[in-house]
């Protein structure tokens, strides 16, 4: 795509944006003037759709008149609240809706995960990751590996990239698998790298570890509902996401998990709690646990409707569009953010996220040399939400639900009033 310069461009391709009408059903934060503020951190807290507070004033109108019936009663029985989102969530990651459950959040599911499928032997124990994964990743890890009475200097695999670069290749994956394959129980990355920005190349990493005896799982904070994921096709073992990211079901919104289909009728190893048993003898209270088919065996508790109905409130958006339809703009709007930058042809800026629009999502990271966070401040004074990740890199997250080109627009030209 050749992009043009100035604001009547940006105009113009909001005009002829087909997802344009999403933007009005979110609630898109306002300046002490009632300005709209620029909103680039949806990679971080997705913003609230306006039909949220409609979905959890449903809960608690259900329990204020029905009380513990609204389990069974009523015209949303909560008994079966979550089939529709895992209906949903699986078109989101390309799963099978049984290979999907609601649950917990995300650091807590890894471990679950973990549980089940780091299955360390005596010649088999390590586990592969990226050395710059999001820390509760790293905590997660190590404390896993600890558990089971290993060192993590000697259990723990980190993938670099090569030196002096910041991306890691396929190439620096597939000599780390030849390498140490034959001795790691688990892969376990990030789908698309939280500082970086960078996508991975999910099928090709999982068919290499596979091909090595690892288990392969992916961790897709950043990810789902940001980039076309196939995680069922691809034979990916598990995954987990939050959902508070690019799918905006709310601050700390309940997790998800994906248990491929090929793990549902093994004796899988997992820690287990009632609301895992199937669902139609649940309330017998028998002695024995019968799990649920599927991903749903792997729930413990009751869950939080309250917060699982903002995230069906989110949901009932991404049913009115494809992953496809979202990530076509979002090539769009973050190729033309890309394209502004360029443009400005100061060298003291660098965008490390991938050029190709195939390794990356909705998100470019930036770094601007000798900078520190006051241009950062700088930034936010000037109405613009975005982050700032120590060291030195701004992160700027278009995200094609509700951002818009003249969003784009405008930033590029606060970033450079502003060096
Ligand atoms: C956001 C994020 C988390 C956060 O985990 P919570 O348990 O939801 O707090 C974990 N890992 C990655 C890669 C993330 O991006």
């Amino acid at each position: 795509m050749v992009h043009k310069k100035g604001r009547n461009y940006s105009k113009e391709l909001d005009q002829k944006d087909p997802l344009k009408v999403f933007r009005k059903r979110f609630m898109i934060p306002k300046d002490n003037k009632g300005n709209d503020l620029i909103y680039f951190c949806g990679n971080s807290l997705g913003l609230q759709p306006s039909i949220t507070k409609s979905y959890i004033d449903q809960i608690l109108t259900d329990w204020s008149h029905l009380g513990v019936e609204s389990w069974f009663e009523g015209d949303n029985p909560w008994i079966a609240y979550c089939d529709s989102i895992k209906i949903s969530l699986s078109k989101i990651v390309g799963a099978n809706p049984n290979e999907i459950a609601v649950m917990n959040s995300l650091s807590v599911n890894l471990h679950l995960l973990m549980i089940s499928f780091y299955r360390p032997a005596k010649n088999r124990f390590k586990i592969i990751m990226e050395r710059d994964a999001f820390p509760s990743d790293k905590y997660i890890i190590e404390s896993q590996v600890r558990f089971h009475g290993y060192d993590p200097n000697d259990a723990i695999i980190r993938i670099d990239p090569k030196e002096g670069e910041q991306l890691i290749s396929n190439e620096n994956i597939r000599s780390i698998i030849e390498s140490e394959g034959e001795s790691a129980a688990l892969i376990l990355l990030g789908g698309v790298n939280y500082i970086t920005g960078q996508k991975l190349d999910i099928a090709l990493i999982t068919a290499m570890g596979h091909a090595a005896g690892c288990i392969v799982g992916f961790d897709l904070a950043h990810a789902s509902g940001n980039v076309v994921l196939h995680l069922h096709q691809h034979q990916v073992d598990f995954a987990a996401w939050c959902n508070y990211k690019y799918i905006n079901g709310g601050p700390g919104s309940v997790g998800a998990i994906f248990v491929h289909q090929q793990h549902h009728d093994k004796n899988v190893p997992r820690l287990e709690g009632w609301w895992g048993n199937r669902r139609d003898n649940r309330f017998l209270m028998q002695d024995h646990f019968d799990p649920e088919i599927g991903a749903e065996a792997w729930v413990t508790s009751t869950p939080p409707l309250i917060a699982i109905a903002a995230l069906k409130a989110s949901l009932s958006i991404f049913d009115e569009v494809s992953m496809s339809q979202l990530v076509t703009k979002s090539r769009l709007l973050t190729g033309y953010l890309e394209y502004l930058i360029n443009d400005l042809e100061d060298q003291s800026i660098e965008i490390i996220t991938p050029k190709d629009p195939n390794d990356r999502g909705a998100q470019l990271s930036i770094k601007v040399r000798r900078a520190n966070k006051e241009l950062f401040n700088n930034i936010i004074r000037h109405g613009v939400i975005c982050d700032w990740r120590e060291p030195d890199v701004i992160r700027i997250a278009p995200v094609p639900l509700y951002n818009s080109y003249e969003d784009v627009f405008d930033f590029v030209q606060i970033l450079q009033n502003l060096i």
